[in-house]
């Protein structure tokens, strides 16, 4: 059985690898958007992860006729009423680099002391089908808080920064295998796979 095409809605590259791998196990030609030709820049305006992942799926699916998986993501600090949050890529202005919003977001958080600078990593997957109807979405966080410096230089986008509850260390500290497990993404990848293989077999694909 030929591999089924599933089309990656991002045009980050770091986060294209981490959702490719995290399919890596099932039976599908994994492409980003740098893969395909003529993909649509899709406006990210929606004042929800879901909203956005939603929107990234169906325009792209229906634009390029093919099923397109999702992910909106970012970071929602308690301290901040939950900034960056949607605006977690442009936090220090439109096409901020990621060192760029790690260091405003270390200039906010000032010197609050630990147990004020808890956060959650938010991810929204939406899997749209050529017809860039959404047949399947899945939404999980990752629990963490602010460090006081960078640390680590895995990942990518807030990682440095990121200290996992559990670890007591940064994604940027902890490496791949970690966030495999542990990460907002993993998590929303783990729950949406089910649905995502059922559709696969089921469906002109
Ligand atoms: P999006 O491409 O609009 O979903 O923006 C996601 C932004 O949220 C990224 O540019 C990062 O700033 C942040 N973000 C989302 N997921 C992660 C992650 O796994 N690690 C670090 N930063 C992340």
């Amino acid at each position: 059985m030929p591999n089924r095409r599933l089309i990656i809605g991002t045009t980050n590259a770091a986060k294209g690898r981490e959702l490719a791998e995290l399919l890596a196990p099932y039976h599908f030609q994994v492409l980003t958007l740098k893969d395909v030709a003529n993909p649509i820049d899709v406006v990210e305006d929606g004042d929800t992860f879901a909203a956005n992942a939603r929107k990234k799926a169906s325009t792209q699916a229906q634009h390029l006729k093919s099923w397109v998986l999702a992910d909106d993501s970012g970071l929602e600090v308690d301290a901040l009423g939950g900034r960056p949050g949607v605006y977690s890529a442009r936090f220090a202005g439109e096409s901020a680099t990621d060192e760029e919003n790690n260091r405003k977001l270390l200039a906010e958080m000032g010197d609050l002391p630990l147990e004020r600078r808890t956060a959650r990593y938010v991810c929204h997957v939406a899997l749209a089908d050529p017809r860039g109807t959404i047949r399947a979405e899945a939404h999980d966080v990752c629990g963490g808080r602010i460090a006081f410096e960078p640390a680590g230089t895995n990942g990518f986008g807030y990682d440095p920064l990121f200290e996992v509850v559990e670890y007591h260390r940064t994604f940027g500290q902890l490496g791949p295998q970690v966030k495999a497990a542990l990460s907002h993404r993993a998590r929303a990848m783990r729950a949406i796979v089910p649905a995502l293989l059922r559709l696969s077999r089921a469906e002109p694909w």
